[in-house]
This record gives C-alpha cells, sequence and structure tokens, in this order.
C-alpha cells in the first residue's frame, strides 16, 4: 500500500534522527505515540492529499533535528494534534502517557472556538504562553508545527495562505525572534515573503543563484590568508561563508532603496572555535585581530555580543572589513557553544545549562516578564498579545541606575519605563526623572548608557496620557491597573452621591439604577457612577421624572424627550460632531451602524479601514497602534473603508505637546496660536508641568486633516515647544 509505505519511511527517518538520545523505553513510548496517532488520524488527509499523519512526524523531525529537543518532545509533538482533531481524549493520553506528555499537548490544543470571544486567535496564543511557563517545549513545538505548516502551505488556497503568513509574521516569527532560534526565525521570514511577495522572493533568489560562483570564488580567495594564521594558532576552529537570507537582502533593498547590485554586504563569513567557556572571550579577540592582520576593519561595525549579549541570549562578535577589490565582508566571530546558542536559542540553553556564562539568566529574565504579562490577565486578549508583542521583538538598551546597576530594556523605552523596571511602586509614584543628571520629560526616550535617577511622592497618580508613551508591558499593565483602580474608586464616589439623591425621592438604588444609567445614555453602571463623579450629568433632572411604585416612569420621558438622551455632557467625548460619511468596501456606509474608534480618533482625510466587532463597526486610521494586530489577528473582520465626498462633520482629535515652560506662558501662546491664529476651537486642554518641563494634552476640533497639519505645524513653531504628536 502506497501510503503504509510512505508513513513508514517518514518514521523511519524520524527514528533515525533521535536514535542516538533514546534509551529502551523511549523507543517503546515513541513508537506507541506515533501509532496511537496514526491510528487516530487515519480517516484525515492533509489539503496536499498526503495522509494526515505525515505531519506530526515531520513536526517532530523538525524538533529532533532542527531544535534538537529530545524524547518527550518528540513525542508529544507525535501525538499533538490527536486531542484536537480526534475522538482521543486528554486523559486517554495521560493515562498511557503520563502527566508531562498530556499537559503538553494540551498546550498545543486549541481552545474551542468562543463566539463571545473578541479574537479566538488571541485567546488561543494567550493560552500557549501561559503553558510556556509551565513548560518551555510547548512553544518550540507550536514553532516546528507553524514551520512545517508554512513549508507545506502550497495546498490551501490564496486567502488562507495570506492569512497564516500574517499570522506568522505576528506572532511566530517574533517569538522565535525572541527565543534565539535563528535558522528556523530565518526560514519562516523566507516563507513569508515568498507567500506574500512571491515576485520580488524569485526574483532576488535567482540572482542569488546567478551569482553563487562568483560569491564562492570570492570568498575563499578571502577565506585564504585568515585560514592560514587561524590555524597556526592552534586553536580548533572552522570557516564558513554564509549566505544572507532572502528575506533579509529584500529588507535592505527596500529601506535603503537599493538595488540587489547595489547591496554592498551581500558577502559574510563566519569563524567558530572550539575552546573551553573560560577562554572563549580571550580567543574570539584573538582571532579578530588575525583577521584585522590582513583587513582593515570599518570601526563603526564593530559589535560585541559577547561582552554584551542580547537580551535573547545571543553571543558573538561582529565586524566588516574590507576584503580584496575594496569589498565589505562581514566578519562573525563566536565560540561553538555561542553558535549552538545563535542557532537554537532557547533548546541550546537547556544543553548548556549550569555553564556560568553571560548569557546566564537572559531566559528566566524573559520568562519572568512573560510570567508577569500573563498574571495581570485580567486586560484582554488582544491587549495581551498586543504588550506581549511589543516584548517579542525590539532590540535592547542597557541603562545604569545611580549605583550602577545595569538594566536591560527595549529599544524605544522612555524614562517613564525605567522607574516601572526598579518598581512598580516607584513607576506609579514617580515624580521627577534625571537623566545624566538633566531633568527630562517622562516620555524622554533612553539611550544605552544613561544614568537614570528617579524620584518618587505620594501624591502622584498615573495619568491616562502615559499609556500613550511607555512601551514595556509591565509599565503599560501596571498603569492601567492603577487607572482601573482609581476609576472603581470615581464609580464608589459617583454611587455615594446617587444613593443621597435617590434617598430624598424614597426610592432604591437597585430598582432604578440600571433605567437611570440608560436614560442618560451608558451602556453599564459603572460609567454611569463615573460620570457622576465627575460632574458630567446633572442630577437635578431627577426631579421632573414621575415616580409610580417606587421606580421613575422614565418610558413616556425618554419618548418625548430625545434631548435629555444625548445631552453632550453624558456621552464620551470623541469621533465626530455631525455626519461623516464612509464608503466601506465600494458601498454607503449607511446602512451600517459604524461610529469612529476612540483609540486613534480618525479625521477626514486619514486613511482609514473599517474592523467589525461584536460592538458594531468601528472606523480606524491604517495607522492605529491596534491596526496591525487587527489586520493579523483578525483579518476576516477588516474592511476597506475610505471617506465620502460630502462628509460635512467636525473632528476631534487629541495632540500631546511637551516642552520647557520657560515661564512666559505657554499655555497662553497654545491658545493664541490655535483661536486666533487658526481660528479652530479647543475642546479641553491640561498640562501637567513639573521641573521645567510641561506635557499638554489639546483636544481640538477640527474639519479635516489637513487643518489638523497646519495647526500641529504652527504649534511646533512657539517657543519652548519641543513636541507635538497626534496621540495614538
Ligand atoms: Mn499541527
Amino acid at each position: 500500500m502506497e501510503d503504509e509505505q510512505l508513513i513508514q519511511e517518514a518514521y523511519a527517518k524520524l527514528i533515525v534522527a533521535i536514535r542516538p538520545k533514546m534509551d529502551n523505553k523511549d523507543r517503546f513510548n515513541i513508537q506507541s505515540a506515533f501509532e496511537l496517532a496514526k491510528e487516530a488520524h487515519k480517516f484525515q488527509r492533509r489539503k496536499s492529499g498526503e495522509p494526515y499523519i505525515t505531519h506530526p512526524i515531520a513536526v517532530a523531525l523538525i524538533c529532533a533535528k532542527e531544535i534538537e529537543l529530545g524524547p518527550t518532545a518528540i513525542i508529544a509533538a507525535l501525538l499533538h494534534d490527536v486531542v484536537e482533531d480526534t475522538p482521543v481524549t486528554l486523559e486517554d493520553l495521560r493515562e498511557k502517557f503520563g502527566n508531562k506528555i498530556a499537559t503538553i499537548v494540551d498546550g498545543l490544543t486549541k481552545l474551542d472556538a468562543d463566539k463571545n470571544s473578541e479574537s479566538p486567535q488571541a485567546e488561543n496564543f494567550r493560552k500557549v504562553l501561559r503553558t510556556l511557563l509551565v513548560d518551555v517545549r510547548v512553544v518550540l513545538i507550536k514553532i516546528a508545527d507553524r514551520l512545517h505548516n508554512m513549508r507545506t502551505l502550497g495546498a490551501m488556497p490564496p486567502h488562507k495562505q495570506q492569512k497564516i503568513a500574517a499570522e506568522t509574521k505576528f506572532v511566530y516569527i517574533p517569538l522565535a525572534h525572541r527565543l534565539g532560534i535563528y535558522n528556523i526565525k530565518s526560514e519562516l521570514e523566507d516563507l513569508f515573503l515568498k507567500i506574500t511577495d512571491r515576485e520580488a522572493y524569485n526574483e532576488i533568489s535567482r540572482k542569488l543563484n546567478e551569482t553563487k560562483k562568483d560569491r564562492e570564488s570570492y570568498i575563499k580567495h578571502f577565506i585564504q590568508p585568515i585560514d592560514q594564521a587561524v590555524k597556526e594558532l592552534g586553536i580548533p576552529y572552522e570557516i564558513k561563508g554564509r549566505p544572507k537570507s532572502i528575506f533579509s537582502i529584500h529588507n535592505k533593498m527596500l529601506g535603503k532603496e537599493v538595488t540587489f547590485e547595489e547591496i554592498f554586504d551581500l558577502f559574510a563569513i563566519r569563524i567558530i572555535i572550539d575552546v573551553p567557556v573560560e577562554i572563549e572571550k580571550i580567543k574570539c579577540w584573538r582571532i579578530y585581530s588575525t583577521v584585522t592582520d590582513f583587513y582593515s576593519p570599518i570601526t563603526e561595525r564593530l559589535r560585541d555580543w559577547i561582552t554584551n549579549p542580547k537580551a535573547n541570549g545571543y553571543e558573538s562578535l561582529h565586524t566588516t572589513v574590507i576584503g580584496p577589490n575594496g569589498r565589505y565582508v562581514e566578519v562573525q566571530i563566536r565560540s561553538k557553544r555561542m553558535n549552538d546558542i545563535a542557532e537554537k536559542g532557547f533548546a541550546a540553553h537547556w544543553k548548556y545549562k549550569g555553564v556560568k556564562a553571560n548569557h546566564d539568566n537572559v531566559y528566566e529574565r524573559w520568562l519572568e516578564t512573560v510570567r508577569e504579562t500573563i498574571e495581570s490577565s485580567d486586560h484582554s486578549a488582544l491587549e495581551f498579545l498586543s504588550d506581549f508583542k511589543s516584548n517579542l521583538y525590539s532590540e535592547e538598551i542597557h541603562v545604569f541606575t545611580p549605583t550602577g546597576d545595569l538594566k536591560i530594556l527595549p529599544l524605544g523605552a522612555t524614562a517613564l519605563d525605567f522607574a516601572f523596571s526598579i518598581h512598580s511602586e516607584i513607576g506609579i509614584t514617580c515624580a521627577t526623572i534625571k537623566v545624566n543628571n538633566r531633568l527630562v520629560p517622562f516620555s524622554y526616550l533612553l539611550n544605552s548608557g544613561d544614568r537614570v535617577t528617579v524620584t518618587t511622592s505620594k501624591h502622584r497618580k498615573p495619568n491616562k496620557d502615559w499609556l500613550s508613551f511607555v512601551v514595556t508591558s509591565k509599565a503599560k499593565t501596571r498603569i492601567r491597573a492603577a487607572l482601573r483602580e482609581s476609576k472603581s474608586q470615581q464609580a464608589d464616589f459617583g454611587k455615594e452621591a446617587l444613593l443621597r439623591k435617590l434617598s430624598n425621592f424614597k426610592v432604591d438604588l437597585e430598582s432604578n439604577v440600571d433605567q437611570l444609567a440608560r436614560h442618560f445614555g451608558f451602556d453599564n453602571r459603572m460609567e454611569f457612577y463615573v460620570a457622576i463623579a465627575e460632574n458630567k450629568i446633572d442630577l437635578s433632572e431627577l426631579k421632573d421624572l414621575p415616580i409610580i411604585d417606587r421606580k421613575f416612569d422614565l418610558k413616556k420621558k425618554t419618548d418625548k424627550s430625545e434631548a435629555v438622551k444625548v445631552s453632550p455632557k453624558s456621552k464620551q467625548d470623541f469621533g465626530s460632531l455631525g455626519n461623516s460619511q464612509i464608503i466601506i468596501d465600494g458601498q454607503s456606509g449607511d446602512k451600517f451602524a459604524y461610529s469612529l474608534a476612540p483609540c486613534c480618533n480618525p479625521v477626514l482625510g486619514d486613511e482609514i479601514f473599517a474592523y467589525v466587532s461584536p460592538g458594531g463597526m468601528k472606523i480606524h486610521r491604517t495607522h492605529c497602534p491596534n491596526a496591525e494586530n487587527l489586520q493579523a489577528s483578525l483579518a476576516n473582520n477588516i474592511h476597506k473603508a475610505e471617506w465620502g465626498r460630502s462628509s460635512t462633520s467636525l473632528y476631534y482629535t487629541d495632540l500631546v505637546i511637551t516642552g520647557v515652560d520657560k515661564g512666559v506662558g505657554v499655555i497662553e501662546a497654545i491658545s493664541s496660536t490655535i483661536s486666533s491664529s487658526l481660528g479652530l476651537n479647543i475642546r479641553s486642554f491640561s498640562i501637567d508641568g513639573h521641573d521645567g518641563f510641561f506635557e499638554g494634552k489639546l483636544r481640538l476640533i477640527v474639519n479635516n486633516n489637513n487643518q489638523l497639519a497646519k495647526a500641529i505645524l504652527a504649534l511646533k513653531k512657539i517657543d519652548g515647544i519641543k513636541n507635538v504628536i497626534r496621540e495614538s
């Protein structure tokens, strides 16, 4: 039977790959996992027509060969789809293979699609990560699963290919990067490009092929003298030419707007030495010295990731030198251990556990961040995903406390992120921040080498604007929690006030509050209470309402007076003030109940898209920070949107203004620029100054984005103003 032969061959290949790592018991368990999975999937086929079991076998093979995981992971990989796709249950697996395997497979099993969930993908991802804390192999197997699916995506219909590719780019590539599995990360990137831009992919791979011979002979010529000299040092070594990935070449062409022929650093070699860990640093520098005896280095391109490893554990010494004919060649120098960690990342980390080296704790530290993000799990899965993601990809900066302790933060981290990284309490009560002895605004962008001093004050409270510039998930999570807390305090005040009022009318709270909330235009009690506390609602109105049976009779009242319901005070202050017409998927948007998204406040002229959520259709700016997130995880709910020609609305828009307060009335200058010179209306304006710096938030009413751009330009010209940005 043809199928059977195919299956047996694939399985035999797997066994060969793991043979050195198995004892008899492992062999028995792997065999029975294979047989169970084969039986369970026997009626299924892949889209390509192959028997389904070839997929779990291939995933197990990737785990074994490319990530070098052991027997437990192989068994779990073989079983990874049985619970989700077949009648086999977790209990069956627990009985047969024990708790460990059952836990891992559980982590790999998708949650039942929950219709109430905002994003099933995000929920699933959160589940995977929760299991990651129990056993890291879950994520490694998940990545192997994704790699095999990406390799075999050709059999899927094109729109599915696009969706899977987007999800891969959004979550799995950053994850592979963060876990340091370089080879898989770069294959996933190439596959992503192949699916999303086939033409560019083919073009570059054709050119790489055409130039292959030339490049190889150049590299051979380049290596020759080095090879000789290193040999004389008596250190065991290996030198390899290293082609750059198609994806990275493509990125370079886009970023620098150059053609393939103009990319100067297509050449790269790697020198790997085999020495004990205690002397690897000094020997790597010895090799560096040898290389630069022959070719002059470009000093600005020297990167010493041995002294300061990257946050994903990467260690290596990089330099670029000028080779024969003036061509640039990148040279990477590292030990065998460093190379293992660079290629297999997290997985290799376990292999070298106990080896005292620089990268100690990098994963523990990262896992700690993951744990913190997950444990503050009261925020939505989508918020979680975007916080988590911001911690995945970023390169890092090294900054110091006043006592010289090193803190590693993601690139783009602000002074306030630093405060939160020391302790969340310090972040929450942060009063001033100094960088290198100079006072800076909280939103100050940190650079490597900065020395940061924070002072606190009990009276400080977090403010919503902070969320617009912090980047670490720790800071975001803690700020949100603190804001929620102060909101619930506010709500308590509001509830008190309402209770007092209601007691005047001799009616009780429970039987009236929900109706009243609705009457004043709120979806829930909480919002209603907060609005009362903030004096946004005029409770004296209550005295005009008829009371029947100790309950306000609101029906008649609301029927005849729309005005009460939409009094501008009681509605949230965002969106537009009139009729904006939006065209959705080429048709008039009137038949959809759409509204402008409060996260990015689009104004006429902005590039926009429509997103359908359980709460209705929302219009977002294409540059909304939520956009990439939504497009990757909820691609099906995204629709094309554009502005109709006859939009005659006014739009709210928020600007964040930062600057130095020179004591000459910046507020004065801002308001006169807006009102007198530009003739625009200011809806609200708040300013928060400390130690000579200020941050202001300005809510403007504009007709379109043209007007907005003019306003920003004019504000930037005011003396003392450093920056004006549109919020979110
Ligand atoms: Mn699978």
